[in-house]
């Protein structure tokens, strides 16, 4: 089997669409466009090039935007006052923290700080017990672009068997809760677990997401696997590359996403579409 790709460019662009036609729509009934605001400390560079490409897709997608930079001296009062401020504004929607922060200030505490309904990363933990116990919120962007990418390709995970290689709270997790919310069997692999290998074998999906280049190995999976690689790795060459070896995946699975070019597109046009959502909740609960 040959692997077809699956294009998350051109999915996120058409999704991108959608958002500004909604977000149009929202100017047009309110008489502003919804609003995002992101902070950045520091000069971490990948962070750099991340805020930049959000505050672009923003742009196109007739979102409003304020780029607020802080100096990695910030202290945590600093920036909770911030947060406290950007809070309280009624005209925005939207409040993102990029992460990581500098070590000494706790990320936890910034993120609990953020008001659940402008938090469109979706990882304050009102918001992730929502997604726990199925109700509508916020949800984070990456597992959000991932289930939407099944849909492009018209996949259906009822009783399927999915593996999801890590547990953190920013994809790990949430991607296994939404998978199961679809009625697939969900496994979460990790760090500890002893038998890789074993476990991508059983799965029909595999979502990677690690931060390992290469760490799932293409004869592992079952042959017709869906494969959603999250991992973001740059090699010593400068070029990025995912958790799947691409090519010899390639050979056995049924759908594969690329790195670059698949889920990283797909978690921006997420982060839009939950600033227009929070935009219209906002405005339907005041009114
Ligand atoms: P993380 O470091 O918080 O979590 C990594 C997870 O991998 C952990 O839960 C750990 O238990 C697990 N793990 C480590 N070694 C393992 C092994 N040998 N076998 C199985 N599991 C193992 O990372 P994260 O924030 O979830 O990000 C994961 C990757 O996804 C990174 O490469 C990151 O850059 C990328 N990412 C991409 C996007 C995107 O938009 N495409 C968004 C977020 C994160």
């Amino acid at each position: 089997m040959v692997a077809q790709r699956i294009d998350g460019k051109a999915i996120a662009k058409e999704v991108r669409g959608q958002i500004r036609a909604r977000a149009e729509a929202f100017r047009e009934a309110h008489g502003r466009a919804p609003g995002l605001h992101v902070v950045l400390v520091g000069e971490d560079p990948a962070s750099q090039v991340y805020v930049r490409n959000k505050e672009r897709a923003a742009a196109k997608c007739a979102i409003a935007g304020e780029l607020h930079r802080l100096p990695a001296a910030t202290t945590e009062a600093e920036l909770l006052g911030l947060i406290a401020e950007l809070n309280a504004a009624a005209e925005i929607d939207g409040i993102l923290v990029q992460l990581p922060l500098p070590g000494h200030l706790d990320e936890k505490t910034i993120v609990d700080a953020i008001d659940p309904a402008k938090d469109v990363d979706g990882l304050h933990p009102v918001n992730a017990g929502l997604l726990v116990v199925g109700r509508e919120g916020l949800r984070p962007c990456t597992p959000s672009g991932c289930m939407r990418m099944l849909d492009a390709i018209g996949y259906d995970a009822k009783g399927k068997q999915a593996l999801v290689v890590g547990r953190s709270i920013l994809v790990g997790k949430p991607v296994a809760m939404m998978l199961l919310e679809r009625h697939a069997t969900v496994t979460i692999a990790h760090s500890r677990t002893p038998d890789l290998a074993a476990e991508v074998g059983r799965a029909d999906i595999v979502v990677a997401a690690v931060g390992r280049p290469g760490l799932v190995r293409g004869e592992w999976l079952k042959e017709g696997a869906v494969v959603l690689d999250v991992g973001i790795n740059r090699l010593e060459d400068g070029t990025l590359t995912g958790d799947v070896d691409f090519e010899a995946a390639s050979a056995r699975a049924s759908w594969i996403t690329p790195v670059p070019g698949g889920v990283g597109p797909m978690t921006i046009a997420m982060l839009l579409e939950n600033t227009v959502q929070a935009a219209e909740r906002r405005v339907e609960r005041s009114s």
